[in-house]
């Protein structure tokens, strides 16, 4: 998608800090750091949120899942713990249409919070 900032950074267009990339998915650390490790797990394909991922690319959602697991054991994240979390549309606070797993891993996170 043209207009798309995480295709633009899976295109190499936009700079990002890759953490993790297999075939299928890209992580890279949130711009606007919410935690002491703050990651965005995205597919290389574009659906704009879960739902309609759900529908379109089943499998992409756990090939993203997996580099999550993968992910956390290869880090401390797993040692640590982490919370995955993603928001589906504007009320929810979603700003990238884009579907994308947060990865947020902190000495205490809020039960609820970002
Ligand atoms: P959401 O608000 O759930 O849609 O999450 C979008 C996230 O993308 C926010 O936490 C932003 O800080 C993050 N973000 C936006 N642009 C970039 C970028 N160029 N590189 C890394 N993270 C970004
Ligand atoms: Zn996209």
């Amino acid at each position: 998608m043209t207009d798309c900032i995480f295709c633009k950074i899976i295109d190499g267009k936009i700079p990002a800090e890759i953490i993790f990339e297999n075939e299928d998915v890209l992580a890279f650390r949130d711009i606007q750091s919410q935690a002491r490790e703050h990651f965005l797990f995205i597919h290389k394909t574009h659906q704009k949120d879960l739902v309609e991922m759900v529908h379109e690319n089943p499998d992409g959602l756990l090939q993203i899942m997996k580099a999550i697991s993968e992910f956390s054991n290869k880090t401390k994240l797993k040692e640590n713990g982490f919370r995955v979390v993603t928001n589906v549309g504007r009320n929810a606070g979603q700003s990238v249409f884009h579907t994308h797993f947060h990865v947020l891993s902190d000495n205490h996170l809020g039960k609820f919070g970002k």
